[in-house]
């Protein structure tokens, strides 16, 4: 979790200034680590458009309400309007090349096709999306920097889970499962998961085939099922998001600074802002605050709208919780009877 003190404003100035004074405590915001407040974030990302994906696995992540990451390498795509339909549940379509080329093997040239054209056929095709992140195929990173120009992440295959905050955006690691893997059933699958609370890190399952479709290192549905009952029992201890959502969280979560711009007896209006591009980091940071002394509830709006706000209990203090974007408009917290 990420502490952003007020208090230190004052500390600041009061350096600046040279001259001492005491300050009154101020209150202290939290940014969670990950949405919600949830223990490990978690990503399942499917490469290759195999046939099973859309007609099998899709519906089973929207039955139990998840939502995944497609790779699709553009040229490899039949059904697009079955691919917008997964984009309008909310579903993450992104790049895997326009051919699956080895972007080791090509020049700089050749890879610059690959990267801007994947992206702007896929936008071309899937109304109201920006395509904003990509999957290496075979494995194989590209250009670092080309990549970087089209998207805000990449994905790669290393094996491992992430902290909290990966080391390179543009090798971001991803556990293979299926036959060729050792995340084979639900249990596999369950372990992964248990082992990104523990490290309270970032785990991205890639999955290619699903049971008889063909597809390399094929997961079998019914394990997967059995994986996300199992999700859905855990409630909000783990964050399942598309790979785009973790990436936009993340760095929103470690540029987020918050301030207090003035207070009343019922009313705090407070600042969200960061350093990054607003099109495209957009998504709510989940934000913490001590409940004022003496008040029962509150309401929270952003930009004059409500925003989602609940209250949790630790011991004796009583914490507002809620979810604001960065850079999107004054928040007032309200003081309400319950
Ligand atoms: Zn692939």
């Amino acid at each position: 979790m990420r502490k952003i003190s007020v208090v230190l404003v004052a500390v600041v100035l009061s350096a600046v200034c040279g001259k001492s004074f005491s300050q009154k405590k101020s209150a202290t915001y939290e940014v969670a680590t990950w949405h919600g407040f949830g223990k490990g974030a978690i990503s399942y990302t499917f490469d290759d458009n195999c046939s099973n994906q859309l007609a099998v696995a899709i519906p089973l992540f929207n039955e139990f309400g998840f939502r995944t990451t497609m790779f699709v390498p553009s040229d490899w795509t039949k059904d697009w309007n079955a691919l917008q339909k997964a984009a309008d549940q909310g579903h993450e379509i992104a790049s895997h090349t326009v051919t699956h080329a080895n972007l080791g093997g090509l020049t700089k040239a050749q890879q610059l096709v690959e990267l801007k054209n994947s992206k702007e056929i896929i936008e071309a095709h899937i109304k109201g999306f920006s395509c904003s992140t990509i999957a290496y195929p075979y494995c194989v990173p590209g250009n670092d920097s080309l990549c970087a120009a089209y998207y805000i992440a990449a994905r790669h295959c290393q094996g491992y889970i992430e902290p909290k905050t990966p080391a390179d955006f543009m090798k971001i690691s991803s556990l293979i499962t299926g036959s060729t893997s050792s995340i084979r059933t639900e249990k596999d699958f369950n372990n992964r998961v248990e082992k990104t609370d523990s490290l309270n890190g970032w785990c991205v399952f890639l999955i290619h085939g699903i049971d008889n479709d063909g597809g390399y290192s094929p997961t079998q549905s019914t394990e997967l099922r059995l994986h996300l009952a199992y999700m859905k029992q855990q409630g909000s201890r783990f964050w399942v998001a598309t790979f785009g959502d973790v990436v936009r969280y993340i760095r929103e979560r470690n540029a987020a600074l918050i301030q207090e711009v003035s207070t009343t007896k019922s009313t705090i209006s407070l600042q969200v802002t960061d350093n990054l591009d607003n099109a495209v980091y957009n998504f709510p940071l989940t934000v913490k605050r001590v409940l004022p002394t003496g008040w029962r509830a509150a309401r929270i709006t952003q930009n004059g709208k409500e925003v989602e706000a609940k209250i949790s209990q630790k011991g004796k203090l009583k914490y507002l919780i809620f979810d604001v974007v960065p850079d999107n408009g004054k928040i007032v917290i309200t003081k309400a009877a319950k």
